[in-house]
């Protein structure tokens, strides 16, 4: 029989997966100790009032290891004035789409926002609830964050351009499915091609494993320069993990300061 566990034991458990996931500890997952322990996690519901932007990769088990699939060559460039419409082309190809698994939940498809030749732009892994409700990326609480972040470089969220590696919410928040990770994100690269940011910003390892077309723990790929698709890539933490653990928000801005100085900015009042 399943032994039963209060909301304050589940917060802890998680709190330690967090730690662990922190830590880069994240294959521990794949032989749980107690099975039926970590289904009745699984079972509680989500807290829903105030549900963040999704970043389920903090919390849930990441995919298992499987080869993932190379990213689409890189297009060629497209002038500034066309990139609306090229993006446009992307969106209507798109689709009522039902490509993957996640269509089937889906209230609004959440493609992108924010200006089609911007020199920043930020990839997250889906949408939440918010975002499914209203098809715009981060409009949630992490979304507010995200703008924070933001407004912090001296940017405005209309400046940069905003996507998801998914672009349908996975239900109850959890990670895509390799399957559904590696069917939309090429979507994604599309869309990177037609921005052509200076620096691409990974929010949380879901995005930083698709765009790296590796997994490796979030610790190890922070402070410092990749390259991806022809344009810098730095990686940070999501804004929705932030939000549960504002400690790391130092962290992030610290991140976020190797993407300024890439971009020559900076924070706004010195000059
Ligand atoms: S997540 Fe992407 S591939 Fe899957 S149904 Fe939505 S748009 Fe299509």
């Amino acid at each position: 029989m399943a032994r039963q566990i209060d909301p304050a034991t589940r917060d802890a458990l998680l709190a330690r997966v967090r730690f662990y996931r922190d830590l880069g500890l994240t294959e521990f997952y794949r032989r749980p100790e107690d099975p039926a322990l970590l289904a009745q996690l699984a079972a509680l519901p989500a807290v829903a009032s105030d549900e963040p932007q999704r970043d389920s990769s903090q919390e849930t088990p990441i995919p298992p290891r499987k080869p993932m699939q190379a990213p689409p060559e890189i297009a060629s460039a497209i002038p500034p004035a066309e990139r609306a419409s090229a993006l446009q082309i992307i969106r209507d190809e798109i689709g009522d789409c039902i490509r993957c698994p996640l269509h089937v939940g889906r209230n609004k498809l959440v493609f992108g926002d924010g200006n089609p030749a911007a020199r920043l732009m930020f990839v997250g892994e889906g949408p939440g609830a918010d975002e499914d409700a209203q098809g715009i990326p981060f409009v949630g609480r992490a979304g507010q964050l995200l703008n924070n972040m933001i407004n912090a470089m001296g940017l405005k969220r209309e400046e940069v351009y905003i996507a998801n590696v998914v672009k349908c919410r996975p239900p109850g928040n959890r990670t895509p499915e390799p399957e559904e990770g590696a069917t939309c994100s090429p979507f994604l690269f599309r869309q990177i091609d037609v921005v052509r940011p200076e620096v691409l910003v990974a929010l949380g390892a879901t995005a930083a494993t698709y765009m790296l077309g590796s997994r490796q723990p979030l610790a190890g790929l922070r402070g410092r320069v990749h390259a991806v698709r022809g344009t810098k890539l730095i990686v940070t933490y999501h804004p929705a993990y932030l939000l549960r653990d504002p400690r790391q928000k130092k962290e992030a801005w610290a991140d976020l300061q190797i993407a300024m100085r890439e971009l020559g900015l900076k924070p706004p009042g010195r000059g």
